[in-house]
């Protein structure tokens, strides 16, 4: 596994759903996305399947992709979303092709409607070490460490990509971006194969339940301006008890982990370019909350084209 010291990307990051993104119900309104839409529109616009651009493949196509691969982390995944309140079907239903309104015989007990489907599901560890080592078959090499100013990077490479989600507010003193605390149960999987999404209306206590193979990741929370990455007992004895209301199963499993991270929130997700020291080209890719990993692909293939066409400021 690439354990990335204090990533959000390493201990969460689950779903590709954009509106969604494992924190939320289809037809909520989730805190840990960004509040401001447009780049969430344009992203989603770059997944269209109606897209004929060479960004067609962008997004949950990529990762589609990548659930037939093996060792990418990734795969299909059926599931349910299910709620209490009648909503409007969330526009990116449009870009799953099996979504349904769940029978009442697959609810689970004390919810009215539902929507089952089919998503990519990523198990972040392993996804990560794919990752790593899809670069550095590209030729790529990674070097973890301690970036304080451009003016270091651009004595290393002309081009920039700031990806430092929370740490942008230290690098580019970027206030706008704060965190939404996460915590995660992980338990040995007593069966399960698919995901379970519950609309908790505003609350900021959140039920979804993810199988990752032996595995079962389940949650979570949603606590803005919260800086600890310590787990919090209270909150573990929380999450068991809601989620095992919903999935029985999950009643009396014996806990390997407790996971803690920090979704890097902005009011809108930052990506623009601009020149730096020495004439480098810096291109800032941060702020995407609880959506990072379903807007990853999208995001990157702006960033690839903001750096072939260069930076005209
Ligand atoms: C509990 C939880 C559940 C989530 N569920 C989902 C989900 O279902 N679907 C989804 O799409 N997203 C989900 N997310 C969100 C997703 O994980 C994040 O949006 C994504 O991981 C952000 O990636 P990033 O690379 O921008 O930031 P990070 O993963 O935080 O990476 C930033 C990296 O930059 C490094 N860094 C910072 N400053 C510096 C510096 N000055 N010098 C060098 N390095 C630096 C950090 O150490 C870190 O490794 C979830 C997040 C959490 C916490």
């Amino acid at each position: 596994m690439l354990a990335l010291p204090n990533s959000a990307s390493s201990p969460a990051g689950w779903r590709w759903t954009p509106v969604n993104t494992g924190s939320r119900s289809a037809t909520s309104s989730p805190p840990s996305v960004p509040r401001v839409l447009p780049d969430i529109e344009r992203w989603l616009r770059m997944c269209s399947p109606t897209c004929r651009s060479r960004r067609q493949a962008v997004g949950k196509d990529i990762l589609t992709g990548l659930a037939g691969e093996s060792g990418t982390g990734v795969r299909l995944a059926t599931g349910i979303d299910v709620s209490n309140s009648d909503h409007d079907p969330p526009d990116w239903f449009a870009l799953i092709p099996d979504v349904r309104r769940c029978a009442p015989d697959e609810l689970p007990p004390g919810y009215r409607n539902g929507h089952h489907y089919t998503v990519p599901l990523i198990d972040m560890p392993t996804h990560l070490a794919y990752l790593a080592r899809r670069l550095e078959l590209a030729g790529g090499d990674i070097t973890i460490g301690r970036v304080d100013s451009f003016g270091d990077a651009s004595r290393l490479a002309p081009v920039i990509i700031n990806c430092t989600g929370l740490g942008a507010r230290a690098l580019v003193d970027d206030r706008e971006v704060f965190p939404i605390r996460g915590q995660h149960v992980v338990v040995r999987n007593p069966g399960l194969t698919d995901f379970v999404e519950v609309d908790t209306g505003d609350s900021l206590d959140l039920i979804a339940i993810y199988p990752h193979g032996d595995r079962v990741v389940f949650g979570g929370t949603a606590d803005p301006h919260v800086w600890s990455r310590y787990p919090d007992p209270v909150a573990t004895t929380k999450i068991l008890e809601r989620c095992s209301r919903v999935e029985p199963r999950l009643k009396d499993v014996e806990v390997l982990e407790v996971r803690v991270g920090l979704r890097p929130t902005r009011s809108a997700i930052r990506l623009t370019a601009e020149l730096g020291p020495a004439g480098a080209v810096i291109v800032h890719n941060y702020g995407h909350g609880g959506a990072g990993v379903s807007l990853s692909w999208g995001c990157a293939a702006s960033v690839a084209e903001l750096v072939e066409r260069g930076v005209s400021i």
